[in-house]
């Protein structure tokens, strides 16, 4: 798509279980990414997104803020954007979607074909909503590209579902707990803003993109899901940083290969 606006359409601050404060997030979007809109849509609050919407408002930031929230349903999580309240949790997807579109919002699945293999007592339901659902509710998105690093399988169950049989707008959002992960999942559409990107949906003209992880940021990110109770995620991040390393020493042997190897600098006398 060329010359296409770029938005990050999932990501959590301190009001969930994120661990950069609204304006850390505001300021490290700002800085470090070339995010043309983002999304903030913690757990079942709008706290974050309705800060962060105040701080945005009297800074000078040069991207759009979506206030959003990822609610639990009971059938899984749902990203409502373009809201202005917060929505109940533990309603049925039908219901859920229902309440965001009546203030005017969009609904999306996010990360639709995750089934989680930890359970916490105390956890709602931290999965997608699956297939069942995703094909008999009006959804206006379905996110493809989920930038948690352990979401791979997931996120192609997810396309090859949509391109064959839902035919939603498909969308790309990070997930981000921590500053590292944000943008590495994203949206592009038409145009710069936040009311193109709402149109791009609603004209199923989205593209979703993901980004790899450096084994730095994989690591950062897998202690952090370790610290946060989350052990199975963290264990899978782990899990991953071992193939990177595993690559590495691959290619690292590969050049071994005397005809492989750049010819050595004479040393200096
Ligand atoms: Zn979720
Ligand atoms: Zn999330």
């Amino acid at each position: 798509m060329p010359d296409a606006g770029k938005a990050d359409l999932h990501m959590h601050t301190t009001a969930s279980d994120g661990n950069a404060s609204p304006k850390r997030l505001l300021d490290h979007v700002e800085q470090r990414t070339d995010l043309d809109v983002i999304a903030i849509t913690d757990h079942d609050t709008m706290d974050g997104a309705l800060e962060a919407k105040r701080i945005h408002e009297a800074g000078d930031y040069r991207f759009d803020l979506i206030l959003g929230q990822e609610v639990t349903s009971t059938a899984g999580h749902i990203l409502g954007l373009f809201i202005e309240k917060p929505v109940p949790k533990e309603r049925s997807a039908e219901e859920t979607i229902r309440l965001i579109h009546k203030q005017g919002g969009l609904a999306i699945a996010a990360h639709p074909m995750l089934v989680m293999r930890y359970t916490d007592p105390d956890m709602l339901t931290a999965d997608g909503v699956g297939a069942d659902v995703l094909l008999g509710e009006q959804f206006d998105g379905v996110e493809i590209v989920n930038g948690s690093p352990t979401l791979g399988n997931e996120n192609a169950r997810a396309r090859l579902l949509n391109r064959t049989i839902l035919f939603r707008a498909e969308t790309g959002g990070s997930d981000a707990h921590i500053l590292d992960a944000i943008g590495k999942g994203y949206t592009l559409f038409p145009g710069r803003t936040a009311a193109d990107l709402r149109r791009a949906v609603e004209q199923k003209t989205t593209e979703a993109v993901s980004t790899k992880y450096r084994i730095r940021e994989l690591l950062r990110y897998g202690r952090f899901f370790m610290k946060m109770k989350f052990r199975e995620t963290g264990k899978r991040m782990f899990a991953l940083f071992g193939q990177g390393r595993r690559k590495e020493r691959a290619r690292a042997s590969a050049s071994a290969d005397p005809a492989l190897r750049a010819p050595r600098k004479k040393a200096a006398r």
